[in-house]
């Protein structure tokens, strides 16, 4: 059975005291009230390791994820963080492929298959970002381009590498837009994507996949779009950024 999955893009904000606070309060929310879902943190690369400190102190309430890895496995990339790196320091989790990243920094699916390959030697599991610009989707495209985007990125994956990735379907126009897909868009692209990696890796295996949605999901959104049967929880950026918010999201199953 597929788990449900709420996991906190943190972004470039917080300084280490601003972030220091934040996990605190995440995890005495999350001692406190108890969660219906797998919770996620991923911050700034700096601030890692706190994380997991606070974290292992308060006994694994959740999981740290990273942002970005380097698709390269070590050596001269000044400024770059490898996979082994993240696995040294107990990561569970990373984000690839953000449309930020494919925006700001020129991100191709090719070495977003290389990132998945090296987070994978590594034990990481990726939560792979797909979604259309609203161009795109205008157009009536956007089930051809997130199509593109999983299969240049991931399907040279065998099936045991596949069953280790989370997919995070995040339409660019939604993101930190306020402007949220339909609980109806989401689930449609939803059960798009679930097809795909049927057709692809067999319905066992499409079936056990995580399929998150994010783009301005918040406190009073999520229940309605993580009702959708193929929508398995959320990739969250600001609202992940206040314990209250993020926590009643991880509860909103
Ligand atoms: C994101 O950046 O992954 C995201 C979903 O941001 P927001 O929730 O702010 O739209």
């Amino acid at each position: 059975m597929r788990k449900n999955i709420v996991a906190g893009n943190w972004k470039m904000n917080t300084t280490f005291q601003e972030a220091e606070e934040l996990i605190e309060n995440i995890i005495e929310k999350l001692e406190t009230e108890g969660t219906k879902s797998d919770v996620v943190v991923c911050p700034p690369a700096l601030y890692l390791e706190m994380v997991s400190d606070y974290d292992n102190e308060a006994k694994n309430t959740l999981s740290v994820g990273a942002q970005n890895v380097s698709e390269h496995e070590k050596g001269a990339f000044t400024g770059e963080i490898s996979a082994a790196m993240l696995a040294s320091m107990d990561v569970q989790y990373c984000i690839i492929g953000h449309s930020e990243r494919r925006k700001y920094f020129g991100e191709t699916g090719k070495q977003l298959a290389e990132k998945t390959e090296r987070l994978l030697d590594h034990a990481i599991r990726p939560i792979f970002c797909c979604g259309e610009l609203l161009e795109e989707r205008e157009a009536g495209n956007h089930f051809q381009v997130v199509e593109k985007q999983i299969e240049e990125a991931l399907f040279h994956l065998s099936e045991d590498e596949f069953s280790n990735v989370v997919i995070a379907y995040e339409p660019v126009w939604a993101i930190g837009t306020g402007k949220t897909a339909t609980a109806g868009q989401a689930q449609e692209m939803h059960a798009f994507i679930r097809g795909l990696l049927k057709n692809k890796y067999g319905a066992g295996v499409a079936e056990n996949t995580t399929i998150l949605y994010g783009g301005s999901c918040n406190a009073q959104n999520a229940r309605e779009l993580f009702a959708n049967p193929d929508v398995d929880g959320g990739l969250i950026g600001g609202a992940s950024l206040k314990a209250d918010d993020f926590i009643a999201i991880a509860n909103s199953f």
